[in-house]
């Protein structure tokens, strides 16, 4: 497996599925969850409201409608609350739970955003650490993870603590 990062905008990426940082409701709301929605279409809510929320941690998937990609995986981090409410492992959980999705269908690529770094306030180096350590552990069988960053600051530490 190879996984790389690159700064851009998820909704742009050409890969087998997508991941959202959604919240619990599925129903859109802002940062990458609402330039996901903005980008895929209307449909994409429809299907949404049929799956009746989501809990922190865990991943849910749905069409990718308007989007380049097949899937989009949507998965719910967690407000950080200084530390202290199991936020580490509900983090990991989100990138643990969309990769089994993924194996699931037999997806061969995956894009994650920096979940929870953004609105959700998880402090950005503590948030990477994990994510790259719960992908690096999983059993994902397919080819590519690809990180994407929306800035420069995360882009930059994703690199220097991948390398
Ligand atoms: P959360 O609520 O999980 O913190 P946010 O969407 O607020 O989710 O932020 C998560 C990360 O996604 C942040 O690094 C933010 O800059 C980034 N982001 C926002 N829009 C996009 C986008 N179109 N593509 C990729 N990443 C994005």
């Amino acid at each position: 497996m190879i996984i790389e990062t690159v700064q851009g905008d998820i909704t742009h990426q050409q890969v087998d599925a997508i991941v959202n940082a959604a919240n619990e409701s599925l129903l859109g709301g802002g940062g990458v969850d609402g330039a996901i929605h903005r980008a895929a279409g209307p449909d994409l809510l429809l299907e949404c409201r049929t799956l009746g929320g989501c809990p922190t941690g865990a991943a849910k998937v749905t069409g990718a409608y308007r989007l380049p990609a097949k899937y989009i995986i949507h998965t719910v981090g967690p407000i950080w609350q200084g530390g202290g409410h199991s936020e580490a492992e509900l983090l990991s959980g989100c990138y643990r739970n969309s990769l089994a999705i993924a194996s699931e269908l037999q997806l061969q690529s995956l894009a994650f955003p920096a979940i929870s770094t953004g609105i959700f306030g998880y402090p950005l180096v503590e948030a990477t650490k994990i994510a790259i350590a719960t992908v690096k552990n999983a059993q994902f069988s397919g080819e590519l993870v690809r990180f994407v960053c929306f800035d420069a600051e995360t882009e930059n530490t994703y690199r220097r603590l991948l390398a």
